[in-house]
C-alpha cells in the first residue's frame, strides 16, 4: 500500500539515488525498496521541484485510490457550500442551519465564525458548512488547487427566481463537477412560487428529481426556519449515495479554510481535515509555513483533541497565518516541517518574481479528445446567445469546444477565478475588462481576448484550436 522509493522514482522519472539523496537532505534515511510515508513521499515530491498539479496525484482521492488500502476507509461527513444571488437568503440560511444544530445549544459560550462549522442533524450525522457563501471564495479555493466541497446548496429566492448569481453559481459548481441540491428560499411569503422556479432552472440545467431530473428541490424558509431539517437529511442522503469516504487511522492532511493573526491568541488558522485524523502536538507543514497543533477548538469554543476527517477546527501553535486554500500534512518532526516550510517559502518567492502561465487551455482527457474551455461574455443577452451557438458548433471530434459559463455584463474577478480553476480562455465582446481585472488576469496567467467584430471572435478562436492539434505551436 505505501509507495516505496524505487516506485516514487520511478512515477516523478528521476534516479532513485537522487530521491534518496533528496530525502537524506530532509533528514530521511532510506534504502531503495523501503517503503515511504504517505506524508514524505508528497513532500519529497514536491520539493523535487513537482508543480502543484503533479503533486496532487498524492492528493486525498488520489492516496485513497492508489496507495491507501479501502478496508481501512470509512464514511465521512459531506462538506457543503451555499451559494445563490445576493439577497436570496444565504447568509440567514447558514445562521437557520447554526441553530438548529443539535449540538450546539450545549456549549453555552459565544459563537465564533472560524469560517467554517459543523452541525448535528436530528437523524446523527454531521454536516459541515463553509461560512463563506457564494461562488467566489469557491471558486478562488478551486483556482488554488483545493477542491474541499463535497455538495453545493443553491439558494434561489421563490419570488425572484433565477438571476445572474445563480447562473454563475451554477456554471461554478459545474465546472467544479460538484452536485447541486436547491433550496428554493422565502416560500413564506404571499409572491412565492416555487413551480416557476424549478421551471426557470430546468433551463439551466437543474431538474428536480420528481421531473425525473437528478437535482434535489426543497421549498423553504430561512427565515421562518421552515424545512431547514428535511434540507440537512437532504444533504445527508445525498452524501451517502456518493460513497464520500476517508480513512482516519492515518496522519492528517487537509485544507486551510481561513487564517489571521488573532491579537490575543497569534496566528490561529481553521482547518479542515480531509483525511486522517488531527491531534493535539502533530508537526505540521501548512503551505509555507509550519507549526505545532497546540489547542484546537470548534465554533462554539469546544476543545478537542482529536479531529477526525471532514471537522474544521481553528488551530492554535501556528508560526504565522496560512493561506486560505493552502495544504497541511502531517510530518512526525518539527525540525522537518520547519525545513520544508523554508525552502517552499523561497521556492513561492523565486516564482512570484515569474509570473506564472495558465497557457494550458487544454485539458486532455481520457479518451484523448481535447477540450477548450471557454468564458464567454458579451454586453447584452441578445448576441450571447448567438456567439455561443457558433462557438459550440465548432467543436469536432477531436476537440471539444466548452462555454463553461456566460453571462452579459462586464469581465470580472470571479470570471479570472474560475478561468483560473478550469484553465479556461475567456472571450469578451463589445465590452473591455476593467484596469483591476486586467491586472488579476495577467497575474493569474490568464488569457483574455476582447472583440468588436464576431468574425475576428471566430477565426481567433479556430487558430486557438488549431493550436492545440499542433503540438508545435
Ligand atoms: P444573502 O445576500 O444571499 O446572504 O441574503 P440574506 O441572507 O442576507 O437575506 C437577504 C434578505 O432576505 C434579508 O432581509 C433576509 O431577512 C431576507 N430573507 C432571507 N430568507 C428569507 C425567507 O425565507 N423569507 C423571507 N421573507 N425573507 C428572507
Amino acid at each position: 500500500e505505501l509507495v516505496t522509493v524505487k516506485d516514487l522514482s520511478e512515477k516523478m522519472k528521476l534516479k532513485v539515488g537522487d530521491v534518496i539523496k533528496k530525502l537524506m537532505s530532509m533528514g530521511t534515511l532510506v534504502t531503495i525498496n523501503q517503503r515511504l510515508d504517505t506524508d514524505i513521499a508528497i513532500l519529497v515530491a514536491s520539493e523535487l521541484g513537482y508543480d502543484a498539479k503533479l503533486v496532487s496525484i498524492y492528493s486525498e482521492e488520489k492516496v485513497e485510490n492508489k496507495i491507501e488500502d479501502p478496508a481501512k476507509l470509512k464514511p465521512r461527513s459531506p462538506v457543503v457550500t451555499i451559494m445563490g444571488h445576493v439577497d436570496h437568503g444565504k447568509t440567514s440560511l447558514l445562521d437557520a442551519i447554526r441553530s438548529s444544530n443539535v449540538a450546539g445549544g450545549e456549549h453555552g459560550g459565544i459563537t465564533q465564525h472560524i469560517g467554517a462549522y459543523r452541525v448535528l442533524t436530528q437523524t446523527g450525522g454531521y454536516v459541515t458548512f463553509l461560512d463563506t457563501p457564494g461562488h467566489e471564495a469557491f471558486t478562488a479555493m478551486r483556482s488554488r488547487g483545493a477542491q474541499v466541497t463535497d455538495v453545493v446548496i443553491l439558494v434561489v429566492s421563490a419570488t425572484d427566481g433565477v438571476m445572474p448569481q445563480t447562473i454563475e453559481a451554477i456554471n461554478h459548481a459545474k465546472a467544479a463537477n460538484v452536485p447541486v441540491i436547491v433550496a428554493v428560499n422565502k416560500i413564506d411569503l404571499p409572491g412565492a412560487d416555487p413551480q416557476k422556479i424549478r421551471q426557470e432552472l430546468s433551463n439551466y440545467g437543474l431538474v428536480p428529481e420528481d421531473w425525473g431530473g437528478e437535482n434535489i428541490m426543497i421549498d423553504i424558509s430561512a427565515k421562518k426556519r421552515l424545512h431547514i431539517d428535511s434540507l440537512l437529511e437532504m444533504v445527508l442522503l445525498k452524501a451517502e449515495m456518493m460513497e464520500l469516504k476517508a480513512n482516519p487511522d492515518r496522519s492528517a492532511e487537509g485544507i486551510v479554510v481561513e487564517a489571521k493573526l488573532d491579537p490575543r491568541k497569534g496566528p490561529v488558522a481553521t482547518l479542515l481535515v480531509q483525511t486522517g485524523t488531527l491531534k493535539i502536538g502533530d508537526n505540521l507543514v501548512i503551505g509555507t509555513t509550519y507549526g505545532k497543533v497546540r489547542a484546537m477548538s470548534d465554533e462554539h469554543g469546544k476543545r478537542f483533541t482529536e479531529a477526525v476527517p471532514s471537522t474544521p477546527v481553528e488551530v492554535l501553535g501556528i508560526n504565522e497565518p496560512p493561506q486560505a486554500g493552502d495544504k497541511f500534512v502531517v510530518v512526525s518532526h518539527e525540525s522537518h516541517a520547519r525545513e520544508i516550510a523554508q525552502s517552499r517559502k523561497e521556492k513561492a518567492k523565486a516564482a512570484s518574481l515569474k509570473p506564472r502561465h495558465h497557457l494550458s487551455l487544454l485539458d486532455i482527457s481520457a479518451g484523448n479528445t481535447k477540450d477548450l474551455s471557454i468564458i464567454l461574455k458579451a454586453d447584452v443577452q441578445g448576441s450571447l446567445g448567438a456567439l455561443s451557438d457558433s462557438l459550440e458548433r465548432m467543436s469536432t471530434s477531436e476537440i471539444t469546444l466548452k462555454i463553461i459559463h456566460k453571462g452579459a455584463g462586464s469581465i470580472t474577478e470571479s470570471d479570472v477565478a474560475l478561468a483560473v480553476a478550469s484553465d479556461a480562455l475567456i472571450v469578451g465582446f463589445n465590452l473591455r475588462p476593467d484596469a483591476a481585472v486586467e491586472k488579476l488576469a495577467e497575474h493569474e496567467g490568464v488569457t483574455i481576448n476582447v472583440y468588436r467584430i464576431i468574425y475576428d471572435l471566430i477565426a481567433d478562436v479556430k487558430a486557438a484550436m488549431e493550436g492545440l492539434l499542433d503540438p508545435d505551436t
